[in-house]
């Protein structure tokens, strides 16, 4: 549909093997709440899951960017990457920030797919949007820190083996900035449940597997801290400016699955005697979809290439999840409303990637949040809270 990068080998080979998991594997994890186990055993021996532990450690050591064509090509083929984005993602703080133990200790088997790294925990309950509020604490004793608290939305807890945690290890009245005390962990789950970790699924309005954690007296030892201790906030950026970029790919593709969807549809159906998609009213809102997802994927291309360069793309970023966020969810709408009935049956796929691409006008981070950011840090305006 639009080439802009160099990276078909990886689009082909995404393709090929999404095509072992039709609509039909996707619908009925859907229908039963089931995890994609198989699918991502595939992704993961195949080595796409690893694309970004570098080759010292069994990955690829490949570009965010070519990550994010590997999410890309999994949606636009009709399936949900987020199911297993976090494992990409989260590499953003531990290739970063975690010391050369951690990497020794936890990157080739997470590479080779007997370690998973699928659970990102930042969202408390009342703390929602407002991250440096969250209650989560780790009180260090001794050779280990002891964590209470709570997080809410911690997508995949149950399907993974390590949890990158966030949680405050100085109070905010005793920190100069309200981003310092926060530290970053990696938590290994498997000891962690039924020892001072408790986490129960919520059911949500699409096959997302997230869960509420609950953390009392947890302990964890102190080789589990990442970087210094206080400084997390800033290494959870480099983990949020990937997730956002890599959720704007995974816009991207589902844009390409609802236009490619709306375009054949409209060619096909034939209503009045003639084909739907040669009246203007169901071809432009198409074509605009077109229009739409091109911006966003040359922003999306932008945010990953300053990444890559070692730059600073918080604002890319942000307006590359933005921007593809929105043009998916028109472009779904679009899709919805150009099959007519027929975009509410089931067998279509439609109505799930509906229901999915429209988490991300809320998470990883909401619409509102992100014009907050552009308009103070971008454009210098007043803050408002
Ligand atoms: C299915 C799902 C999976 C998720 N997975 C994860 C995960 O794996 N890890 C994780 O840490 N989190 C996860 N999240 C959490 C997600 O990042 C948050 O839901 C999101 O950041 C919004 O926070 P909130 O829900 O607390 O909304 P709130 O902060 O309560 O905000 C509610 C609404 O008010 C708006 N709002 C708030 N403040 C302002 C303001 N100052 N100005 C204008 N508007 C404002 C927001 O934009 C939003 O629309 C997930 C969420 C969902 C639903």
């Amino acid at each position: 549909m639009s080439i802009v990068d160099d990276y078909q080998d990886i689009r082909d080979g995404v393709t090929a093997l999404c095509a072992n998991f039709p609509g039909e594997y996707w619908r009925k994890l859907d229908a039963n709440s089931e995890y994609p186990d198989e699918f991502v055993a595939e992704l993961t021996a195949s080595g796409y899951l690893a694309a970004l532990i570098p080759e010292e450690f069994g990955g690829s050591g490949l570009s965010v960017e070519a990550a994010g064509v590997i999410m890309e090509e999994i949606s636009r083929s009709g399936g949900h990457p987020g199911a297993c984005h976090a494992q990409l993602y989260t590499m953003g703080t531990v290739l970063r920030h975690g010391s050369p133990e951690q990497k020794a200790r936890y990157l080739p088997d997470i590479a080779n797919g007997t370690l998973r790294l699928q659970a990102f925990g930042v969202t408390e309950p009342a703390a929602g949007t407002d991250t440096t509020s969250m209650k989560t604490v780790a009180r260090r004793d001794g050779d280990k820190y002891i964590v209470n608290g709570q997080k809410i939305w911690i997508s995949r807890a149950e399907h993974s083996d390590l949890l990158l945690l966030l949680a405050r290890t100085t109070a905010k009245d005793q920190v100069k900035r309200k981003t310092d005390g926060l530290s970053m962990f990696l938590v290994d789950m498997r000891k962690a449940v039924g020892n001072g970790l408790t986490i129960h699924p919520i059911d949500t309005m699409m096959n997302h597997h997230t869960t509420e954690l609950f953390f009392d007296d947890l302990e964890v030892p102190a080789s589990a801290l990442i970087g210094e201790e206080g400084k997390g906030f800033r290494y959870v950026l480099d983990s949020m400016n990937v997730e956002r970029t890599l959720i704007a790919f995974e816009c991207i593709g589902d844009c390409k699955f609802f236009i490619e969807r709306a375009k054949d549809y409209a060619c096909e159906r034939k209503v009045f005697d003639r084909a739907i998609g040669r009246n203007q009213g169901i071809q432009f809102p198409i074509a605009r979809c077109y229009a739409e997802m091109r911006a966003a994927e040359l922003m999306t291309h932008e945010a990953a290439r300053l990444f890559d360069a070692g730059e600073r793309c918080g604002a890319e970023a942000n307006m590359a999840k933005m921007l593809a966020a929105d043009a998916s969810w028109n472009a779904a709408n679009t899709c919805l409303q150009t099959h007519g009935g027929y975009g509410f049956a089931r067998e279509f796929d439609i109505e799930r990637k509906f229901r999915e691409t429209r988490l991300y006008q809320v998470a990883p981070i909401s619409t509102n949040l992100i014009l907050s950011y552009i308009g103070e840090h971008v454009l210098g305006m007043p803050r408002s809270f």
